[in-house]
């Protein structure tokens, strides 16, 4: 059976016992600050389990794109060692929400592995939670051992633990117990030796884990406490790799169809066959793994960068080339060859590979290059370290230092540091890398308080397209603490006109004002879980009593002309760069804008000026807000709108028009263009490779930036005493300032003519080698040009030249060629120690180095001490 067989299979029994197919959800993770990706088919659907808002259909099904590369699930480490664990895989699943329970999740199961795709019955284990003694206190899941027994013999049956039997998505949320279904698919022999129900859970290659029914009963809260859930539920996932394993009678995820067309592809890019050696095999699973983790965030608008997701996903490309570079001699990029190879067998579950192919391909491929060339440096830097190490050992600051400013890889380090007959001080590198995570814990680090629960929040509880203000009542609060911002509060109200933080745009700001008078102010608006939550400094006297809630209306004003604009923006770029331009990020503030989007080259001066006018004269035109809110997404696409990857787009979304532009949208917009005034661009960047940014300002910005424009040409003309061409007048300013630099140059020309005669004489043998140490009163370049000058007309030269320019020092040493041979002299290695008397440092080559110092006071020691270097 074929992977995408087995796939379809899946989905179409689920949808034969009623249950409606959904898309996958994003794997990057925007409105739950607990998760940065998608770590379990479940996630998308947590507001259902949490009551948070209510599904179209209780019973559901999908493959979900997962990625288990931080946080509670994390199988980063494991994954290419082992056969079965990835980075990214896909989850089969099955829900119900407040639906059907453990009866119909288990037999429905059951059926599933066993009469439609027919498995072998007897190769099957299944587990039930046995309960704890700790402070949950659960008992035996008496009812699904009841139901278990039913269908298979009570040997197959296995207890498990709170570890492998209760399942939670992060320290709070919703959990519960739960049933694994194991596999064993080793040999008869092998079997015969050892019975399979002592291997499970016990990380056996080939009696895995395939299926795990959770079910869902319970939500945990932050003080570690057990709440029941409103309702019950199911929520099931399968791996889908292992499955296809199992079904195509492999031993290895690997093996199968989802990995075989990658794993050639890198045996022909590379050369090395696949199957030949552990570390060659390791090497080829983790790069084929990776990079479908790495392709995957790209296509859902995570790129790789220095933060957040964005540096969990190149720390993961980075794994890829490392191993790559370190078993498989790849000193070129070549992972982003695999990524058509993925795209093309992966185009009909999820489309939006193929058509991000080359932005794919671009970005991976910049960031390969980057990275072999950062591994090039580290390779010399580690080099200089051996050397310059007497006794065969390498501290573990140096290594962290390598790892943290150089990005050069541990592991690296350490193998290099081997092959070499180093030591590395390992236990001290590991405490310097802790340092810094309790650095960057401490400045994120935020921890939640449970929920004060006051009322119900209403089905339609945003209000905020019609309304700016509005009455209402706090429904729950709780506190939150971080590390940046302090104490604050989180309050949901049962509706409210604050728009939260979304598609780019900032959330709204605004006030509380209680029926007392009492005012409140709201410092943001987030949506978490599709809760809509507002922060406030402190809680009002009386949170139960009744409030006004009011949007700051010139900041909403602002940020919807940047809106606005950002919509136009977009249209302008397709249409005057082509439509290859993909939005890929936007951030929509009152007082500016940004817009990040897909194209392969600086966007030029004209073309900017172009797409200005086109904003421009759509604003001109005063174009009227067509607005069409719970139409459903197929009409809005079949009508023309824009919709973005990467996002999650129920089935009922709002489009938003301006004329021909058309965007699936859900932020605050301008009632007509004119409202916008003026859109002026005010940068244009590349953000990665094959991604631009362009940052814009509109209305009262733009209005000040031309105030602010007027005030600096004003004070320009002043400075030139107010010609009346000022242009005319800088232009004769430069060409004379040219002049005069060309005046300059030549006469310090003559002045180094003289310089050099003069110094010739002063060069004195010392022990065969003609030195000269001296002050002298040069730049850098001069000082070079002169040095370089007198080794061509004197042989076995050693100078030592120092000079002091703007309160800074400056060491320059030239050695002979053949002194450099013949007498192991190494400038380099010269300027460095010579560094230390004027505090700097330095280096270049062995004949000729220079080191920087911010102690001019020192520079006639080093001088004095050059001789010693040839003694
Ligand atoms: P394991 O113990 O094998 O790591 P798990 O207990 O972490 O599995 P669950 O969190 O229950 O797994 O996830 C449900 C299913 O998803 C598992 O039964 C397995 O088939 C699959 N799965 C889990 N982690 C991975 C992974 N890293 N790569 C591929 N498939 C996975
Ligand atoms: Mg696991």
């Amino acid at each position: 059976m074929k992977s995408q067989d087995i796939r379809k299979e899946f989905l179409e029994f689920f949808k034969s016992k009623s249950h409606s197919i959904v898309p996958s959800a994003p794997m990057v993770i925007k409105d739950d600050p607990t998760l940065m990706f998608t770590n379990a088919g479940m996630n998308q659907f947590k507001e259902y389990f949490l009551g948070n808002s209510t599904p179209k259909n209780s019973r559901v099904t999908d493959t979900q794109k997962c990625l288990r590369v931080s946080g509670k699930h994390n199988d980063l480490e494991e994954v290419g060692h082992d056969t079965y664990h990835h980075t990214m895989f896909e989850m089969l699943g099955n829900w119900s929400f407040g639906d059907y329970f453990k009866k119909e999740a288990i037999s429905w199961a059951w059926e599933l592995l066993t009469e439609v795709y027919k498995i072998n019955p007897e190769n099957l284990y299944v587990s039930v939670f046995e309960g704890s003694d700790d402070r949950d206190n659960f008992g035996l899941d008496t009812e699904a051992l009841e139901l278990w027994k039913e269908i298979v013999p009570e040997e197959r049956i296995i207890f498990g633990n709170k570890k492998d039997n209760f399942w939670e998505m992060g320290d709070q949320g919703p959990c519960g117990p739960c049933s694994e279904i194991h596999i064993d698919i080793r040999s008869d022999a092998e079997k015969a030796k050892v019975p399979g129900r002592d291997l499970v859970n016990m990380d056996h290659p080939q009696v895995v884990e395939i299926w795990n029914l959770v079910f869902m009963q319970y939500n945990r809260k932050a003080n570690g406490d057990l709440e029941e859930l409103p309702a019950k539920h199911i929520d099931t996932g399968m791996g889908f790799e292992r499955l296809c394993m199992v079904l195509q009678g492999k031993k290895s995820n690997y093996d199968t169809d989802v990995f075989t067309p990658l794993i050639s592809e890198i045996e022909k890019i590379t050369g090395s066959k696949y199957g030949k050696s552990e570390e060659t095999d390791i090497a080829m699973r983790v790069i084929a793994d990776h990079v479908r983790a790495v392709a995957f965030s790209i296509a859902d608008g995570q790129l790789p960068s220095n933060t957040g997701a964005g540096y969990v996903i190149r720390r993961i490309l980075r794994r890829a080339i490392r191993y790559g570079f370190t078993f498989l001699d790849t000193k070129e990029p070549f992972i982003y060859k695999l990524v058509s190879v993925l795209s093309d067998q992966m185009n009909s579950a999820f489309p939006e590979l193929k058509s991000q192919e080359s932005l794919m391909q671009n970005v991976i491929r910049e960031e390969e290059a980057s990275f072999l060339r950062t591994l090039e440096q580290g390779l010399v830097l580690l080099e200089d370290l051996m050397k310059d190490s007497a006794d065969k050992r390498i501290s573990g600051e140096k290594a962290f230092e390598l790892y943290d400013t150089y990005g050069f890889p541990i592991d690296l380090t350490a193998l290099i540091l081997r092959e070499n007959g180093y030591e590395l001080d390992e236990k001290a590198f590991e405490k310097e890398l802790k340092k810094q995570k309790d650095r960057s814990r401490k400045a994120t680090q935020v921890s939640a308080g449970d929920w004060t629960e006051l009322g119900e929040v209403e089905d339609e509880a945003f209000v905020g397209y019609d309304q700016l203000e509005s009455d209402v009542k706090i429904a729950k609060y709780r506190k939150v603490e971080s590390k940046k911002k302090g104490e604050m509060y989180q309050v949901v109200l049962n509706r409210t006109p604050f728009y939260p933080e979304g598609g780019g745009q900032v959330g709204d700001k605004g006030i509380l004002m209680s029926s007392e008078g009492e005012v409140i102010d709201v410092v943001d608006t987030k949506k978490e879980n599709n809760l809509i939550v507002h922060f406030v400094k402190e809680l009002p006297q009386n949170p139960e009593t009744n409030f006004e809630a009011i949007v700051n209306k010139t900041e909403r004003y602002n940020t919807a002309c940047n809106h606005t604009a950002t919509h136009l923006l977009h249209q302008a770029l397709r249409s005057i760069l082509g439509t290859h331009v993909e939005q890929k990020g936007s951030m929509v503030q009152s007082d500016y804008l940004r817009f990040d989007f897909s194209h392969f080259s600086k966007v030029s001066a004209e073309e900017l000026e172009k797409v200005e006018d086109f904003v421009n004269a759509r604003i001109k035109e005063q174009i009227g807000l067509d607005e069409k809110r719970g139409i459903s997404y197929q009409e809005a696409i079949d009508e023309g709108a824009i919709a973005l990857f990467g996002e999650k787009y129920g089935d009922s979304v709002r489009a938003i028009r301006f004329g021909e532009s058309m965007e699936l949208c859900g932020g605050i917009h301008v009632q007509n263009t004119s409202d916008i005034w003026y859109f002026k661009i005010t940068g244009e960047s590349a953000v990665a490779s094959g991604i631009r940014r362009i940052e814009a300002i509109t209305g009262e910005a733009a209005m000040k930036y031309f105030e602010e424009q007027a005030e600096v040409l004003k004070e320009m003309k002043a400075g030139l005493k107010n010609p009346k061409n000022p242009v005319k007048a800088i232009n004769s300013l430069q060409e004379e300032n040219t002049a005069l630099k060309k005046q300059v140059e030549s006469l310090l020309k003559d002045k180094a003519k003289n310089l050099k005669s003069e110094l010739k004489q002063e060069i004195k043998n010392v022990g065969g080698v003609n030195f000269l140490s001296k002050k002298v009163d040069l730049d850098a370049g001069g000082i070079k040009d002169l040095a370089f000058q007198l080794g061509e007309e004197i042989d076995d030269l050693f100078l030592l030249f120092g000079t002091e320019q703007n309160g800074k020092a400056l060491l320059s040493c030239y050695i002979s060629k053949s002194l450099v041979s013949e007498k192991d002299l190494n400038a380099g290695q010269i300027v460095r120690e010579l560094g230390k008397y004027i505090q700097g440092g330095g280096g270049g080559q062995p004949f000729f180095a220079t080191a920087g110092g911010k102690n001019p006071g020192g520079l006639n020691e080093a001088l004095q001490k050059a001789e010693s270097f040839i003694k």
